[in-house]
């Protein structure tokens, strides 16, 4: 446990890696692009689907299952769709040890299969609106792989709901984007943009595309999460239609949103440093790691006692980890509990025993805090949403710091080779210079923010009128 993480400043890419790996959150697996999620990692992911599954079901959404294996005709059934998705899907040709008469699509995303099924289910106006989630894996063959980031097979959510309005589709998929970005704010600290994905960005099939856009320790950019309108382009392709109430068959309207795994990656990238993992408080596996220091053996009985008093105090209230290996030193122990993100750290020796109190050590800047025994009930859960806002505080500052309004091309080349970030620019609003600018910055347009004022200006390419600015970034 003594290895060292390579420095952020060093080498961001090999930092994260390390970290991955020695935080024991994810390994590689035997087949390339695909990765074994740790229990230290999918504890985090539990977290996350937790806290997101009540937000889904306190807007009235349910969970369903659908199967893995999709029909190859189902994914031609809706045009763009398949051109999006074909080239990175995973076919199975064999079966049973015989060649299939269809093959199977092993599902990159489940529009096609829920959209067949709803043109089973929905008859009538009264079906509606029809409100599923489903927490499923999915495949995309991926050439450039990177743990949690972008795998070839990774966790999500996916939700798909049927409406009877193009104005219902749309306040639901604004909902979702406002739960995706409320999430990200209050449980994992991160204070994303919301915006509309261009044309070039969607999603295959979608009408708009909405996403939330988080930046990271290097300044890259790192889409976080996804809202879809899909209008009826699902609706026509599988028939789902109903019989309104003046008796008219209609087409209803659909929507699908998801986050995945990769939200485990966004979080390690935004807070943890070079010892380790630095996890909100409201996502930690550990919330609390108690170790007791004691050399002798009669100051150990004591110290252990007091241990269990505060085990006992703590329970129910905070996510508590005794560690009471004896075999290994306390420095080690401290090493390795910063390494894999335990929020506090409370050290209990002789001398905290004698004096009533019990030392806490922030994971955030290893600040000390004795605490008195009698107000640690009280004291460490406040402790835990002071680091919780300080995170995402810090997590502002930095978005801040890295955004830039740029007016010039020549400027806007310098600043993504120098500080990264976001950039602030005017656009035309035409496929040509955003491509253009795509080839030769490798930044493109991760939003057009939803907050972003009206204001005249120019395009940062071509100097064409403008209205707004989008945000330009190079992204993951
Ligand atoms: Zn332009």
């Amino acid at each position: 446990m003594a290895k060292n993480l390579t420095a952020r400043s060093e080498d961001y890419s090999r930092w994260y890696n390390d970290l991955v790996l020695q935080a024991e959150l994810a390994d590689y697996a035997p087949v390339k692009g695909c990765m074994v999620i740790r229990p230290n990692g999918y504890a985090l992911w539990e977290n996350i689907q937790r806290a997101l599954d009540d937000m889904f079901k306190e807007t009235g959404h349910s969970n369903a299952y659908f199967p893995l294996l999709i029909p190859e005709s189902f994914m031609k059934k809706e045009a763009e769709h398949v051109k999006g998705f074909a080239p990175e899907c995973a076919v199975v040709t064999h079966g049973g040890g015989k060649k299939l008469e269809e093959p199977l699509y092993i599902r990159p995303t489940s529009e096609t299969i829920i959209y067949h099924m709803y043109s089973k289910w929905i008859q009538s106006y009264r079906d509606l609106p029809l409100l599923l989630n489903q927490w499923a894996n999915v495949v995309r063959w991926e050439m450039r792989t990177r743990l949690f980031l972008r795998t070839t097979e990774f966790l999500w959510q996916e939700g798909h709901t049927a409406h009877t309005t193009d104005a219902e589709a749309e306040e639901e998929t604004l909902r979702m984007l406002d739960i995706y970005y409320r999430f990200a704010r209050d449980f994992m600290a991160i204070d994303p943009i919301r915006g509309l994905k261009t044309d070039s960005e969607r999603f295959a099939g979608a009408v708009r595309t909405y996403s939330i856009e988080a930046m990271m320790q290097d300044h890259r950019a790192l889409q976080a999460g996804t809202s879809h309108n899909l209008g009826q382009n699902f609706a026509k392709a599988f028939d789902v239609q109903y019989q309104s109430e003046e008796g008219k068959m209609e087409y209803v309207w659909n929507t699908s949103w998801g986050v995945s795994t990769r939200l485990v990656g966004a979080l390690i990238m935004a807070h943890s440093d070079d010892n380790g993992l630095v996890a909100p408080p409201r996502l930690a596996p550990v919330q609390v790691v108690v170790i007791p220091i004691a050399r002798k053996d009669d100051e150990r009985a004591e110290v252990l006692r007091v241990v269990d008093q505060l085990e006992t105090a703590l329970k129910g209230r905070v996510r508590l980890k005794v560690d009471r290996r004896t075999e290994v030193s306390p420095g080690r122990k401290f090493n390795e509990w910063e390494l894999k993100g335990a929020c506090l750290r409370l050290e209990l020796g002789p001398r905290d025993v004698a004096a009533g109190h019990v030392t806490v050590v922030s994971r955030l800047d290893r600040s000390k805090e004795n605490v008195p025994m009698d107000q640690v009930a009280v004291r460490i859960p406040e402790m835990l949403d002071e680091l919780q806002a300080a995170l995402l505080q810090n997590y502002r500052k930095m978005q801040s710091d890295h955004t830039h309004k740029v007016e010039d091309y020549g400027c806007f080349n310098e600043i993504l080779d120098d500080d990264g970030g976001f950039l602030l620019s005017h656009w035309c609003g035409g496929a040509e210079c955003e491509a253009k600018i795509k080839t030769e910055t490798k930044a493109t347009i991760r939003c057009i923010p939803l907050d972003a004022p009206e204001e005249q200006g120019t395009c940062v390419s071509c100097k064409g009128p403008s209205s707004r600015r989008v945000i330009f970034a190079r992204a993951y």
